[in-house]
Formats: C-alpha cells, sequence, structure tokens
C-alpha cells in the first residue's frame, strides 16, 4: 500500500471510530478507545503540502490585513495574504459596515490620517463610490473590488476561501502556519506572520496572552433594507415585544448612489457573545437573522400600506466588535486616549471619541476627547446632547507599535482590533480608520524584520515611522 493510501485509510479509521467510540484491537476484540473516553479524537500524523514559502504571510484580509500586505510588498517583500471570506475587507465589506470615520483630528483643522486609507476613499470617489467629506459612506462591493485591485497591483499572493487553523511553533519562532481550503490542508512558510484576523487566531496559538473582557460589547447582524417606513427605530421600539426583540437602538444609514432608499442597517445586538466561541457564535448567527426578520416583519406590519419594505442583503457574517485583547509590550489606557498621550513610537492617530455598545441591554456610552461622557439609553434618551467635540485640548490620540508586539514571541506583528488595549481605549482605536493605520505600519515592520533578520521586537521604529511617511502616512 502506498503511503499516501495508507494516510488516508488511517484518517477514514479515525473518523469511523470517532462516530462509533470504539475500535478494533489486533486481538479483533472490541474495546472502548481511549480517545473517545477522554472526548477527543488524535489526528494521524501526517507530511502536509507547502503552499508556499514567502517573506511575510499576513493572516485575514479585512482593510488591516490588505494594507499590511501591501506595505510589505512595497518594501520589496514577497507577501502571502490569507482570507477565510471570499472576498478582502472583513467588516468594512463582508460585513456590510460603511462608514470610515474622519481623517481630520476633532476640531477639522489638521489631518491626522493619510497612507492607503486616503487613497482608496480617493479610488472610490473616481467612481462614485464613496460619499461625504468628513465622515465617509462606502459603497461595501465596490471596496471589495477596488481591494482586489490594490493586492494585485502589488504581487500580493491572495489566498482567499483559506482558513488559518494552526501553527508550527519552534522556541518562540512561528516556523510555518497551516491552512485549509479546497485544497485540503496546507502550510505556509514565512520569516514574519502579521496576524490581521481580528480574534489573534495565530497570536493565540503562538502563545501570546490574552484576556477576555467581562462585558464583551455585542455583535451586529448588518442588513440592507430599501423602503424602510419613516421613523422606522420608532417603530421598531413601539412594537418590539410583539416580535419578540428586546429594548435597544442601533444606527443606519445611506449607500453612496444607491436606488429606492436603500439603507445599510445596523439596529440588530446579540447581547452576551463570546464570538471566539463556536457555539456562541453559531447561536448568534442565527438570533442576528431572526432580529432582522423581526424588524421586517414590524416595517411589514406597522410601516404604511404603500411601503413596501424590501431586504436587500444580509451581511456575510455577524459583524463582531471585540474578541480577544493581547498582551503587548505596552497596553493602550482610556487615559492615554482621552488625555491625547504622545508616543515616541506612534504608528497612527485617531480623533474618534471612546464608543462602548452596552454589553448586556442596548444603549451605547461615548466619552469625549475632553472627557464629556454621554450615555445613550436603548430608548434612545441622552443624559445630554451629543456633539462632536470642540475646541479640546488635546484633538487626536496615538497608537504606539509596542501594542502589536510581544517579546514572548519572534516574528508574529498583531494587527487589528485585538492589539493591546484597555476597555475604553478599545472603544476608540476600534474605528477602521485607526485600524487600517496599524496594518499599514504592521506591514513595514514585518518587511524590515523580515529583510534585517530581526525579532519583531526589535525593529527599528524610527525606521518604520520614517517609511510609513515616505508612502503618505500621516506620522506626528
Ligand atoms: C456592526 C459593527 C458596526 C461597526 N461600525 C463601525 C463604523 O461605523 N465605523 C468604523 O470605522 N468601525 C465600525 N466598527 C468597528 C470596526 O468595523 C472593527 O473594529 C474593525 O473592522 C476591526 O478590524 P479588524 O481588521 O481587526 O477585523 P475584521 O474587520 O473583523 O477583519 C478580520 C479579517 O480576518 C478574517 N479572518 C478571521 N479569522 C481568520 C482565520 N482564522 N483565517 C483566515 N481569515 C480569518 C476575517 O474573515 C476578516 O476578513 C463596527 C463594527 C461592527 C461589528
Amino acid at each position: 500500500m502506498k503511503r499516501r493510501e495508507f494516510l488516508t485509510l488511517s484518517t477514514i479509521t479515525a473518523a469511523v471510530t470517532a462516530a462509533t467510540g470504539a475500535q478494533e484491537n489486533t486481538s479483533g476484540t472490541t474495546r472502548k478507545s481511549d480517545d473517545m473516553a477522554a472526548s477527543y479524537v488524535t489526528e494521524t500524523e501526517k507530511r502536509i503540502p507547502l503552499a508556499g514559502d514567502y517573506d511575510v504571510c499576513v493572516l485575514g484580509g479585512s482593510c488591516t490585513g490588505v494594507f499590511a500586505a501591501v506595505r510589505a510588498a512595497q518594501m520589496g517583500a514577497k507577501v502571502a495574504l490569507v482570507e477565510k471570506q471570499n472576498a478582502f475587507g472583513g467588516v468594512a465589506t463582508s460585513g456590510l459596515v460603511n462608514v470610515w470615520h474622519t481623517l481630520q483630528d476633532t476640531e477639522g483643522k489638521q489631518t491626522i490620517i493619510g497612507g492607503l486609507t486616503k487613497e482608496i476613499i480617493d479610488r472610490l470617489g473616481v467612481i462614485g463610490a464613496v460619499a461625504g467629506k468628513s465622515d465617509y459612506r462606502l459603497n461595501t462591493e465596490e471596496l471589495k473590488i477596488e481591494l482586489d485591485k490594490l493586492a494585485l497591483e502589488h504581487r500580493v499572493t491572495p489566498f482567499l476561501h483559506t482558513l488559518y487553523v494552526a501553527a508550527s511553533i519552534e522556541g518562540g519562532c512561528v516556523k510555518a502556519v497551516f491552512i485549509e481550503s479546497k485544497d485540503g490542508r496546507q502550510a505556509i512558510r514565512a520569516k514574519v506572520f502579521v496576524d490581521a484576523t481580528g480574534d489573534g487566531d495565530l497570536a493565540r496559538d503562538a502563545g501570546i496572552p490574552f484576556n477576555v473582557r467581562d462585558g464583551l460589547q455585542p455583535p451586529t447582524t448588518c442588513a440592507k433594507i430599501s423602503s424602510l417606513p419613516k421613523g422606522f427605530p420608532g417603530l421598531v421600539a413601539k412594537y418590539r415585544n410583539e416580535f419578540g426583540l428586546v429594548e435597544d437602538r442601533g444606527w443606519g444609514g445611506g449607500i453612496p448612489g444607491a436606488p429606492d432608499g436603500l439603507q445599510m442597517c445596523a439596529y440588530s445586538h446579540v447581547f452576551n457573545t463570546d464570538a471566539c466561541n463556536a457555539r456562541q457564535l453559531t447561536t448568534a448567527e442565527i438570533e442576528g437573522r431572526r432580529q432582522i426578520r423581526a424588524m421586517m416583519d414590524i416595517a411589514r406590519k406597522y410601516g404604511g400600506e404603500n411601503n413596501k419594505p424590501f431586504l436587500g442583503s444580509l451581511a456575510s457574517y455577524i459583524g463582531v466588535r471585540e474578541t480577544r485583547s493581547f498582551k503587548a509590550q505596552y497596553m493602550l489606557t482610556e487615559d492615554d486616549v482621552l488625555h491625547g498621550k504622545r508616543f515616541p513610537d506612534a504608528i497612527a492617530n485617531g480623533s474618534y471619541h471612546v464608543d462602548v455598545h452596552d454589553p448586556v441591554k442596548g444603549g451605547f456610552m461615548f466619552k469625549n476627547l475632553n472627557g464629556t461622557t454621554v450615555t445613550v439609553a436603548p430608548g434612545g434618551t441622552t443624559n445630554g446632547r451629543w456633539r462632536e467635540p470642540t475646541a479640546v485640548n488635546p484633538t487626536f490620540y496615538q497608537i504606539p507599535f509596542s501594542t502589536m508586539v510581544n517579546r514572548k514571541v519572534d516574528n508574529v506583528i498583531m494587527a487589528g482590533r485585538m492589539i493591546s488595549t484597555d476597555r475604553g481605549a478599545f472603544g476608540g482605536i476600534r474605528v477602521m480608520v485607526n485600524l487600517n493605520q496599524v496594518g499599514e505600519a504592521a506591514g513595514v515592520a514585518a518587511a524590515l524584520s523580515a529583510s534585517g533578520d530581526k525579532k519583531v521586537s526589535d525593529v527599528d521604529v524610527q525606521n518604520v515611522r520614517g517609511q510609513l511617511s515616505k508612502f503618505g502616512a500621516v506620522i506626528i
């Protein structure tokens, strides 16, 4: 029997064993499997084909991941980009969330964000796929295509429909990652890895310590809906009991150039969900869609005779706000954000306020950069009129590179919502215009680490800042 056939056979045997809970021993008698007794199944050891050797491998292809891959490639690195969905963009495309916040400080005087965020806004602008001069509304489908183009223009090797599943680690260094796709299980070898999975799947496997905060911000299933009745949120608040909805509050808004008043709607919340728990994630997906159906039913029943609300599309997956938070060399705090602390290793700037969705009962808590707090109750009442801060000092905050690396692991850079923050800082930095810059910095640092054969935590951050600046980032 050829080795390949043998491996296949033994894998099938393991599956049958798992299903029946029994196996034949050498004497032909049936005994209870040790694996079943311990509630696990031993995977047969096998040789995994190599999908490629790269300088930099980026896991997760949201804008954060794509921007990391593109910057690494511009630095001369050979780059792989692995994404489990069929398109790049993450929450900004497959999740349907189409708002990018301002690229300026809170006074609207100083530009604090540039780089690939600005480039993508400009590129989408040419085809009318972006609206707004300060906060931007994007066409999520056009963004998917633009990200494809961007990655290919820079010779990034894309792996779509490909899930990162495990890593081969030796002495604090990730030697290779295992991926699964239609081709089966394969490995990618690289000198440096950027974890842009949002949840930090590689960082977890590499042993970087993390915590899951009590009271995670709840996920939301987004939808594109047209012909919603006037005062739709009020109708939902009034008739929610009849349709099994709890008191809550969300938001919705336009899509550039969309016909028939098609809107992006983020009105649902699935409370008490840890989206890194597979069971809870499954339950949340189904519950999120049920909530959308309930809201559609309210619109159909109480929206008036002339209204024909139409559910155009559902997000490919529920939009996850918060899961694991990792320990890096530095943890950014709410105080740092609210006081606009400056860092010598700053690689990104932000002016979006602290914004925490209540984990269990709907409503939000906002904190201004001048410290003013506004809570918005589920029913919509506030403890004060919300307004963007004006004439406050500081007018922006910074994200340092030290929130993205941990000395424990030589060659993994974290980029995205998993970077090291406390709850309040997370509420501010989590928005996309901020994390886009984190991605760009991760790409530059990864390429420098790979070419200089240096640990990621030993990369010269002033060099990273200099390169980012050359690429059009705003480095202050
Ligand atoms: C409903 C909702 C509304 C929001 N509203 C706004 C808003 O209006 N404006 C704003 O700026 N921000 C908003 N946010 C926050 C913002 O969208 C997120 O914080 C941000 O997108 C996180 O970026 P990320 O790159 O870390 O993760 P993600 O965008 O989640 O990207 C992670 C990527 O990694 C991929 N991935 C994950 N695991 C694996 C794996 N094992 N293998 C391969 N690929 C993997 C995912 O498919 C995804 O493409 C909102 C978030 C949600 C959920």
